[in-house]
C-alpha cells in the first residue's frame, strides 16, 4: 500500500524518515518552521563565509549510517575534517590528536541536508501547531496561520523534544514520554578575524570555565573567507547567562577563548552570536523511535537515542521501518 505521510521538522531525523519512506514508494510531504532545513545542522551565511552555527562535526559510528555515509561522501556533500585536535583544562592547553574520523556538510554544514531535500515535497516557514485526527483517521495538520494541511494516513513527528509535546495532544503516552525529556540550552558565537590568529589550533575540548568547544571553522573542507572561530558555551554557563544581551555574550565568550588559545585577541572583524534553547538533551534515552501505531502517529529525533546527527538519522530510519512494519 502506498501511504501519503506527513513529516514534521526537517532536520537529520526527519529527513532520514522521509528519505526511507520515498525509497520505498510512499508520497511525503516535509514541513518546517524554518525557512531552510537541516535544523541543528545550521549554518550562517555571512559576509566572512559561512559559519557552522550548530553541530561542529559528526561521527559514524553504526555500520548502517557508514554505509549511507560513503554515498554522502561520493556524492561530494560530507568531507572529512581532520583538524588540529586540542583540549584544555585547568592545566592548560595540550594537543589532543586522536584517531576519531569527524565529518562536515560541504561547502557547509547545511550543503548535506539541502542535498537530501532535492526533489522531497517540502513546505518551510510552515509552522505547524496541532494535529486533527478525523473519525475515518485521516490526520490534518494546522499551521500557526489556521491553514490545514493535508489529509495524511500517517503523521511523523520529528522536533525536539520540547516542541513535539504538543503536536502529540492526540496521545498522551507519547505527550508524556516527549514532556519527560529535558534539553539544555546553549550559547555559539561566530567571531571573524582580518588576519589569522597566530595559533595552531583548529579545534579544542575545553574542560574549564564558560566554553566546552571551539571551532576554526576556516579550517573545515571547502569554507572560504576570513578567519573564522565558532565558540560553543556548556549548557551550564547557557543556563545561567540565558538574558544576557548578544553584547555581553561576546565579551565573556572571548575573554574565555583568549585564554584558552593564550593571546590576546585584535579587534575582530565580526561576532553574531545565537542561543539555542534546545541544543542537545540532557540525557541519552535508548528508546530508537517512539510510536503509536494505532493512531497511526510516529515520533523520531536525536531525543530518542542521545543527542548526536547519527543518532538524530538512525532515530529517523527506525520510525519509518516501524511505520512500514505496520500493516
Ligand atoms: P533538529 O535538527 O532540531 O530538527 C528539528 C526541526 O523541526 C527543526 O528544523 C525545527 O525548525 C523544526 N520544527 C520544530 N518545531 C516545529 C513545528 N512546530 N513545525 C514545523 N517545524 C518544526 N551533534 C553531533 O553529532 N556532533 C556535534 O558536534 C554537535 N554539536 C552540536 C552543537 C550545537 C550548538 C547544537 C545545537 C547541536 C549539536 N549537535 C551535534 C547535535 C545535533 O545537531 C543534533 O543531534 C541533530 O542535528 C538533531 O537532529 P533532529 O532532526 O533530531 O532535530
Amino acid at each position: 500500500h502506498r501511504y501519503n505521510i506527513a513529516v514534521i521538522g526537517a532536520g537529520m531525523a526527519g529527513i532520514s524518515a522521509a528519505t526511507a519512506l520515498i525509497r520505498a514508494g510512499h508520497s511525503v510531504k516535509l514541513f518546517d518552521k524554518s525557512r531552510g532545513s537541516g535544523g541543528r545542522m545550521n549554518s550562517k551565511r555571512t559576509e566572512v563565509g559561512d559559519l557552522d552555527m550548530g553541530a561542529q562535526y559528526f561521527t559514524a559510528r553504526d555500520s548502517r549510517f557508514r554505509h549511507e555515509l560513503k554515498t554522502w561522501l561520493d556524492n561530494g556533500w560530507v568531507a572529512e575534517w581532520a583538524p588540529a585536535l586540542y583540549a584544555y583544562d585547568q592545566n592548560g592547553l595540550r594537543s589532543a590528536a586522536d584517531d576519531q574520523q569527524r565529518f562536515v556538510g560541504a561547502p557547509r554544514m547545511t550543503g548535506l541536508t539541502r542535498q537530501l531535500l532535492q526533489g522531497l515535497d517540502f513546505a518551510s516557514q510552515t509552522r505547524i501547531s496541532h494535529l486533527v485526527q478525523h473519525e475515518d483517521k485521516h490526520w490534518l495538520l494546522v499551521d500557526e496561520q489556521q491553514h490545514q494541511h493535508g489529509p495524511f494516513d500517517r503523521v511523523i513527528v520529528a522536533t525536539p523534544a520540547p516542541q513535539a509535546v504538543a503536536l502529540l495532544e492526540q496521545s498522551p503516552h507519547l505527550a508524556h514520554a516527549a514532556a519527560q525529556v529535558q534539553m539544555q540550552p546553549g550559547w555559539a558565537l561566530a567571531v571573524a578575524f582580518s588576519d589569522p590568529l597566530p595559533t595552531p589550533v583548529e579545534a579544542c575540548f575545553v574542560r574549564a570555565g564558560a566554553l566546552d568547544w571551539i571551532s576554526r571553522n576556516s579550517s573545515k573542507p571547502g569554507r572560504t573567507g576570513q578567519d573564522s572561530w565558532v565558540l560553543q558555551s556548556t549548557p551550564e554557563w547557557a543556563s545561567d547567562h540565558l538574558q544576557l544581551d548578544a553584547q555581553e555574550i561576546t565579551r565573556e565568550l572571548l575573554a574565555a577563548f583568549a585564554e584558552v588559545i593564550g593571546c590576546s585577541l585584535p579587534e575582530p572583524l565580526f561576532t553574531h552570536a545565537h542561543r539555542w534553547l534546545y541544543a542537545r538533551p540532557a540525557d541519552a534515552c535508548n528508546w530508537g523511535a517512539l510510536a503509536a501505531p494505532e493512531k497511526d502517529l510516529y515520533v523520531c529525533g536525536d531525543w530518542c537515542m542521545g543527542g548526536r546527527v547519527e543518532n538524530a538519522w538512525l532515530s529517523g530510519q527506525q520510525a519509518a521501518n516501524t511505520l512500514m512494519e505496520k500493516r
